[in-house]
């Protein structure tokens, strides 16, 4: 997913530098698939990764980074197996808006108590005021996905929880906007959206709260075990984490995170706009106040049956060489998703389709 459509800018620089050094790395004659994890390479590789993620994000020192496999399923899996432990109760509190969060809370679920701070929500298109959150202030942690990539929910302020240890999932808007990470005990982000090819999962974690695996935590998912071994307990995903430096050095190149929150912003407008003034030709179902900037999910045409009409939207979007705009399964309808590769001319050309669809058809 490091482009939707087009041939975006970080495609130039991120594809063609790893095809251009694919064979033959840095002039030492090998591929970075050949290398040894355990090699002087491999380590230059993996410790530059590391110091751009620091400086990109401003990662205080009292905050581990690892690049572990098992995807954001693997994290969330391996959230309570790490942290549900700090407190004696083993209670945990999960913000539940989408797909996402509602997985990982399952998840927990196995291995101490849950709460859901809100009121169970019938549909996901909206984050409930923190003023009807129920937050246990013996909970272990509070738990919310930051963008809910499924439902295009996205939390544009970070959660208050008077001094509990905060966690989150970014994986579907990490290094899509700047990020205060001395606010949270622990951030993970599969890299595959927003930095790079699937394959390695970033965890910023704070210090002090590695070490309290419960004891049936798996090895690999142990933080204690990943931090000490600068996350070569086994064999990473060397690869991706090379791809992830080329496109922490692209974003770095391009301006940081607050260059791309700016292009973000402006690109995720240009389609809410059209959905606005489109007079419910293409609906929205997110509230205005967490629509996500990085996942857009509409409707078409819903007066006169959506289905047949989105079919052709999708047919039209696919001849203009716009992809994967098709809404995820459970939900259906489209979703245009807006990652850091995809440019504002990406954006104007979905845009203009949509607005020559939308004549065409009211
Ligand atoms: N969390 C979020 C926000 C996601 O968007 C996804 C996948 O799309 C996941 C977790 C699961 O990630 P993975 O497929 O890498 O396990």
């Amino acid at each position: 997913q490091l482009l939707s459509w087009g041939k975006s800018w970080q495609h130039c620089c991120v594809l063609l530098q790893a095809q251009k050094e694919f064979l033959n790395y840095g002039g030492i004659g090998v591929s970075v698939l050949e290398m040894s994890h355990r090699s002087a390479d491999f380590n230059k590789i993996i410790n530059k990764t590391e110091s751009l993620m620091r400086e990109l994000l401003n990662i205080p020192d009292n905050y581990k980074v690892m690049f572990l496999q098992g995807g954001g399923s693997g994290q969330f899996s391996a959230v309570p197996l790490n942290l549900i432990g700090l407190k004696e109760d083993k209670c945990a509190d999960y913000l539940v808006t989408g797909t996402w969060s509602e997985k990982a809370a399952k998840e927990a679920e196995k291995y101490g108590k849950v709460n859901i701070v809100h009121p169970k929500l019938d549909r996901y298109t909206i984050i409930p005021d923190p003023s009807s959150w129920t937050l246990n202030p013996s909970a272990s942690y509070v738990y919310y996905c930051c963008n809910e990539t499924v439902h295009g929910v996205e939390y544009d302020f970070t959660p208050e929880t008077n001094g509990v240890v905060l966690v989150s999932d970014m994986s579907s808007n990490f290094l899509s906007r700047p990020v205060d990470v001395s606010k949270f005990g622990l951030i993970f982000a599969g890299a595959q959206k927003n930095v790079g090819c699937a394959g390695v999962t970033v965890v910023i974690v704070r210090e002090d709260l590695v070490g309290h695996a419960l004891k049936e935590c798996p090895i690999i998912l142990d933080y204690k075990v990943q931090t000490e071994m600068n996350s070569l307990y086994n064999t990473p995903p060397c690869f991706s984490i090379y791809i992830m430096g080329l496109v922490l050095e692209w974003i770095k190149n391009n301006g940081g995170s607050a260059a791309m929150e700016t292009l973000n912003k402006q690109k995720s407008s240009m389609i809410y706009d059209i959905i606005n003034t489109s007079n419910g030709f293409y609906e929205c179902p997110v509230d205005v106040t967490c629509r996500s900037r990085m996942n857009i999910p509409f409707r078409v045409g819903k007066k006169e049956g959506a289905e047949t009409l989105e079919k052709e939207f999708l047919a039209g979007a696919s001849k203009r060489g716009m992809l994967s705009l098709k809404g995820h399964r459970s939900v259906g309808g489209i979703r245009a998703s807006l990652y850091n590769a995809v440019t504002v001319e990406d954006t104007e050309a979905l845009a203009t389709f949509m607005k020559e669809f939308l004549k065409e058809h009211q």
